[in-house]
């Protein structure tokens, strides 16, 4: 996960406009008890946007969507309904979701099946468990969850926001690829615990990816590290790294941490602003 620009310019004409319209007739049928109706959001051109700013990767978990499956447009904060924490069994008790963002641009993110819908998935010890965001939006206060958008100021959510959290701050990368939240202060991040957990970023198949990923990495970084040591110019090695260390390739939080921890003594002979 790694943080995202999200530019107002970016949101496509006439987006606001079908938001508005549509929230316009979702209160009132709110006001008459109808189940609300969502759609604003799924225009196709908002989705191309969403693929563009997120370069066609899962905004959790940075695996490709492009070339592999449609991506969701995902809500950050659930529109439809708040599943409780803790909530298993067939009667998952709920509140409410945030209606007035479901065509939000700011309350929208792309992401892979597999962090947003709930599945059954082995998890990082080959468990079974039912992994996925879903409609889960935890909050450090459970009291201040809001009701409106006036009181939305006052919630502190616990899941990373891509577009405005810094994810280096709250997760942590190991060596081979498992995934921890990081320390802050004297604590681990609650931030990094609730989006691991709730979005599955140490479910097994992703860690299976990430050990794939680090191979080429870690094959790069061994023969740019020969070449520095004899003093030979690292030439295509270094470009394949550079590459690698672009925002719109997968996996790059990982990577900028392998190269932090494998190539940091060599750092001042290298220009590696991608860092
Ligand atoms: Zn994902």
């Amino acid at each position: 996960m790694i943080k995202v620009v999200k530019l107002k310019a970016s949101i496509p004409p006439g987006f606001v406009k079908a938001a508005a319209r549509e929230l316009r007739k979702n209160r009132l049928l709110l006001k008459s008890g109808t189940k609300l109706k969502f759609g604003a959001y799924l225009d196709p051109i908002a989705k191309i946007q969403l693929n563009e700013i997120f370069s066609r990767k899962c905004a959790f978990c940075e695996s490709v969507i492009a070339g592999t499956q449609p991506g969701d447009v995902e809500h950050y904060r659930p529109k439809g309904k708040v599943i409780l924490d803790g909530a298993v069994g067939p009667v998952q008790p709920s509140k409410p979701g945030y209606h007035w963002l479901a065509a939000k641009w700011s309350n929208l993110l792309i992401s892979c099946a597999d962090c947003n819908r709930p599945r059954t998935q082995p998890d990082h010890d080959h468990v079974n468990r039912v992994i996925g965001k879903a409609n889960f939006f935890p909050l450090r206060k459970e009291a201040s969850r809001a009701k409106g958008p006036a009181s939305l100021w006052l919630e502190e959510p616990l899941l990373l926001n891509p577009c405005i959290d810094d994810p280096d701050e709250h997760l942590v990368f190991l060596d081979d690829g498992r995934i921890e939240p990081a320390k802050v202060g004297d604590d681990l991040s609650e931030k990094g615990r609730a989006t691991i957990r709730y979005c599955g970023l140490a479910r097994s198949e992703l860690l299976q990816m990430r050990a794939r990923h680090r191979r080429v990495v870690m094959a790069a970084i061994r023969h740019i590290v020969a070449a520095i040591e004899c003093d030979n110019d690292p030439g295509a090695d270094l470009d394949d790294l550079l590459s690698m260390l672009s925002p719109s390739e997968p996996y790059v939080a990982f990577t900028r941490s392998l190269v932090r921890e494998h190539l940091m003594d060599y750092l001042g002979s290298l220009k590696l602003d991608a860092l």
